[in-house]
C-alpha cells in the first residue's frame, strides 16, 4: 500500500490521500525502448517535443515487464484529441462521446488516449445504469483521473517518455513481480460498471499465468450472472480475444468454472453438463487444443472452427430427433443449424459470414459419407472442405465417427488420380454363378461402404 493517510475512492479503492505515485525510475526497472515498436516512439517523442505529456499505459507496460512482445502500444497525454491531431499529419479522430486518436504508420496505428477524468456529476448526466453499469466516460481528466478508471492494477502502469520511468499509483509494480491479477478498487463494483472486465480476469490470468487475487475471485462466482446484461455483439469480440488467444484450452476450463462460459454458450453448456455423455467435453477440448497448438506452430486459426465445434453437439442432437421424425438428413440438419444459431446470437452474436462457414462444416459432415463416384471429388474441391476435413478428423478421434471414415479421406487425399478412381469405383457386378453365401457377404461389406 502506498505510504500515508488512505480514503476511499469512486471505486472503492483505498488510496492514498495525496495520490501520490510510486516512481520507477530506468534502473529499477527491465522496460527498455529497444523492445517498443518504432512507431509508438516517434509519437511519444513528438509529443513530449510539443509540450505535452506522453506516456505508454496498459497492456504494452504489463507485457513488456514480462519481457513479452505486446499486441499494440497504447499512448495517454494530456493533449485533447483536436491538439494531437495538430502534432500529427497522419493522424485521424475516431469515436463519438470519447474521442481518441488514431496515428497512422502504414498499417500500424498508435491509438493516443488523453486522460479520463471523473465525473463528478457537474455535467448533468448520469454515468452509472440503475444497475451499476458505466453509461458514459468521456469526460477528460489527470493522469490522477485516469489511473482508477483502469481494471487491473498491473495494467495501470505508465511509462513516461520524459525520464523513462514507470509510475504506479496502485501498487501495480508489486502485483506484477508477485504474479497478482487484482482489480484497482472494490471488485463487485467494477465488475458491476463493466461485466466485461470478468472475461478479462480471465484472459489475463491465463495469458500472464498471474493468479487473480481473492476477493476478485470470489466476487467473479457471485458476479457472473452480469455478463448477461452485455450487447451480444460486443461478448463476440472478447470471445475472439479468449479462444484465438493461443491458450483456448485452459480459457476454457476457467470460464466455466466461474460460471461465464454458460452465459457466453448456454446451449453448449447444457449439453457440456449431461453426466452420461463425456463426448462434447472431450471434443470442445480437442477443438481448442488443436487451435493452441496450430498458433504455437504458427499457423492461422479461424473463428468458425471453434464455434463449429461448440455447437456441433447441440445442432446433433436436434438433427437426430428431426431425422427420428421423419425429416430428410440434410433438411434435419439445416433445420437444426438454423435453430441453434439463432438462439446462440441471443447471447453472442456471431456475424452472418462466419455463421455461414459454421454451417457449411457441419452439412459437409453428411457428405463425407458419400464415397462412390464422383462425389468425392467434387467434395474435395470445395473450398470449406479442409475445415470440414479437420472437423472429421476431431470427430473420428472422440468418437463421434468411425475412424475408418477418417482414414478414407485422409488416403484419398494422398493418392494419385488412379487410386482415387479406384477408391471410389462403384461395386463389381456380382458373377451369376457365385454361390448366395459369397453374395450376401459382399452385400454387408458394400453396404459398410456406403454408411
Ligand atoms: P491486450 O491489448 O494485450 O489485450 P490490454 O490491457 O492492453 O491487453 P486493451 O483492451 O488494449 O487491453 O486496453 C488497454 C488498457 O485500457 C488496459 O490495460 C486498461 O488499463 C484499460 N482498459 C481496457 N478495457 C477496460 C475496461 N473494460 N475497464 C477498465 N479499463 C480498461
Ligand atoms: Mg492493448
Amino acid at each position: 500500500m502506498l505510504p500515508g493517510s488512505s480514503k476511499v475512492a469512486k471505486t472503492g479503492a483505498v488510496v492514498d490521500s495525496d495520490n501520490s505515485p510510486r516512481k520507477y525510475s530506468r534502473s529499477e526497472h527491465n522496460i527498455s525502448r529497444s523492445q517498443m515498436s518504432e512507431n509508438a516512439l516517434k509519437v511519444l517523442y513528438r509529443l513530449k517535443k510539443s509540450g505535452y505529456e506522453a506516456y505508454l499505459v496498459g497492456g504494452c507496460v504489463r507485457d513488456l515487464l514480462l519481457g513479452l512482445e505486446p499486441k499494440d502500444f497504447d499512448v495517454v497525454t494530456d493533449a485533447s484529441p483536436e491538439q494531437v491531431r495538430k502534432v500529427f499529419r497522419n493522424c485521424r479522430l475516431i469515436g463519438r462521446r470519447f474521442r481518441l486518436a488514431h496515428v497512422h504508420f502504414g498499417r500500424e496505428i498508435i491509438e493516443v488516449a488523453t486522460f479520463r477524468g471523473a465525473d463528478n456529476g457537474e455535467q448533468g448526466d448520469h454515468r452509472v445504469h440503475e444497475d451499476g453499469r458505466l453509461l458514459r466516460d468521456n469526460i477528460f481528466g489527470t493522469i490522477e483521473d485516469d489511473v482508477w478508471r483502469r481494471d487491473f492494477t498491473v495494467n495501470a502502469l505508465y511509462y513516461n517518455i520524459r525520464d523513462f520511468s514507470v509510475l504506479d499509483y496502485t501498487g501495480g509494480m508489486q502485483d506484477h513481480t508477485a504474479g497478482v491479477l487484482r482489480l484497482i478498487g472494490e471488485p463487485t463494483v467494477r465488475y458491476k460498471e463493466d461485466p466485461v472486465r470478468m472475461l478479462r480476469a480471465v484472459r489475463f490470468s491465463v495469458k500472464l499465468g498471474f493468479k487473480l487475487e481473492a476477493s476478485c475471485e470470489k466476487a467473479l462466482f457471485e458476479s457472473a450472472h452480469t455478463l448477461q446484461g452485455i450487447p451480444a455483439a460486443r461478448l463476440y469480440d472478447e470471445a475472439l480475444k479468449l479462444f484465438l488467444s493461443g491458450k483456448a484450452l485452459q480459457t476454457f476450463e476457467m470460464l466455466r468454472h466461474y460460471g461465464l462460459f454458460a452465459i457466453l454458450f448456454p446451449q453448449t453448456e447444457q449439453c457440456l453438463a449431461q453426466e452420461k455423455n463425456d463426448f462434447p467435453r472431450m471434443f470442445v477440448a480437442k477443438a481448442l487444443e488443436n487451435s493452441d497448438k496450430r498458433i504455437a506452430e504458427g499457423k492461422s486459426v479461424t473463428p468458425y472452427f471453434f464455434l463449429s465445434a461448440f455447437l456441433w453437439e447441440s445442432v446433433q442432437i436436434l438433427a437426430k430427433e428431426k431425422i427420428a421424425q421423419g425429416e430428410d438428413d440434410i433438411i434435419a440438419y439445416q433445420n437444426a443449424a438454423n435453430m441453434v444459431l439463432s438462439q446462440q446470437v441471443k447471447s453472442l452474436t456471431i456475424p452472418k459470414r462466419v455463421t455461414q462457414s459454421m454451417r457449411e462444416v457441419w452439412l459437409l459432415q453428411l457428405r463425407f459419407h458419400r464415397r462412390v463416384g464422383v462425389k468425392p471429388f467434387k467434395l474435395l474441391s470445395l473450398p470449406r472442405f479442409r475445415a470440414a476435413y479437420d472437423f472429421l478428423l476431431l470427430r473420428a478421434q472422440t468418437g463421434d465417427v468411425d475412424i475408418e471414415l477418417a482414414e478414407w479421406w485422409t488416403r484419398f487425399q494422398a493418392v494419385g488420380e488412379v487410386e482415387q478412381k479406384k477408391m471410389t469405383r462403384p461395386p463389381r457386378k456380382y458373377k451369376k454363378n457365385r454361390k448366395k453365401r459369397d453374395v450376401t457377404k459382399q452385400d454387408s461389406a458394400v453396404n459398410s461402404q456406403n454408411e
